[in-house]
């Protein structure tokens, strides 16, 4: 099928795109497009598309003063998952990005676009909120710092208003070194969404092991498991079929042509299971 009819726009700043966004209602940024372009295939119909691959400002990885990280929302994945910071700070979250289609849709994929097309399946979306990730976004009203754990709300939908774009995605110093297990099933290796992801990852406050728990295509947007955290946090391997439980009991999944809602949900419990007795 053709692509819809679009003007096609191009920025150089962040205030040139908010402004192009403005000036015309119905108007949809586009990064790597590898979502946007299929959807613009399909009914989806976009009256401007402006592209912020090109702002300078959106391309770079970034310390900060705290020692965590900034992620410009232009970084496309293959440049996240290559950063010398990102690996050895957040290896959980190169895990995640390395999960996400093949080699070829990375170098063009981002992980803000990623976050933004609000797939329940995302898989960047359960290392973010793991590692309570921020998200950034900048819009006619001002700046604001958004948690992962409340941008989505639902399938393809996130609370970002009208006109806001996401700058960037901040990775905070407290969870810097979490290391973990991301669990995926698919159909076909590379080339598909999730049939159902569990990420469990393992940081340290002081000394207290802390563990998170969050899933990918189970629910209607990607979740944590603040019950089966908890049970790990106690005991990671004496709790690891009660976490698991918790974990099934939180899942909400639906049936569709990747598999259906009761595989997932059992599947759920052996993924936790399976992460727990990998975790590093
Ligand atoms: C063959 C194939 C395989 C795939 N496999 C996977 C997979 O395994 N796992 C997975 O999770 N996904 C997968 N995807 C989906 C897709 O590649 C990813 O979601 C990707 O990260 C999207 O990033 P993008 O930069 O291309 O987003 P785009 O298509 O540019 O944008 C996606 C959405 O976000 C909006 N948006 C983009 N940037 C911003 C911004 N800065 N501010 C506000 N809104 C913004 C756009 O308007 C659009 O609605 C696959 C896609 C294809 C085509």
């Amino acid at each position: 099928m053709l692509l819809s009819r679009f003007e096609y726009r191009a920025a150089r700043t962040v205030q040139e795109a908010l402004d192009l966004c403005a000036e015309q209602p119905g108007s949809r940024y586009l990064a790597g497009g590898t979502d946007l372009l299929p959807q613009l295939r399909g009914r989806r119909r976009v009256a401007r598309v402006i592209d912020i691959k090109r702002i300078a400002e959106l391309r770079t990885i970034r310390e900060r003063e705290d020692r965590g990280l900034t992620i410009g929302a232009a970084v496309p994945l293959g440049e996240i998952v290559t950063s010398r910071a990102v690996r050895e700070r957040y290896p959980l979250l190169c895990d995640c990005c390395n999960a996400v289609g093949a080699y070829p849709l990375r170098n063009r994929a981002t992980m803000t676009g990623n976050i933004c097309n609000a797939s329940p399946a995302a898989d960047t979306a359960v290392a973010l909120l793991a590692l309570d990730a921020l998200v950034v976004a900048r819009g006619p009203a001002g700046t604001r710092e958004i948690p992962l754990a409340g941008f989505f709300a639902g399938p393809g939908q996130t609370v970002l208003r009208p006109g806001e774009m996401v700058t960037a995605v901040v990775l905070p110093a407290a969870t810097a070194h979490m290391r973990g297990s991301y669990q995926r099933l698919s159909r076909r290796r590379g080339m598909d969404l999730a049939t159902v992801g569990v990420l469990v990852g393992r940081g340290h406050e002081g000394l207290q092991p802390r563990h998170r728990v969050a899933l990918a295509a189970v629910a209607p947007t990607p979740v944590r498991v603040v019950a089966a955290e908890a049970l790990l946090d106690r005991d990671p391997l004496g709790e690891v079929t009660r976490a698991a439980e918790a974990a099934r009991a939180a899942a909400r999944p639906i049936t569709d042509v990747r598999g259906s809602a009761e595989y997932r949900r059992e599947m759920v419990g052996v993924l936790v299971e399976r992460a727990v007795k990998s975790l590093p």
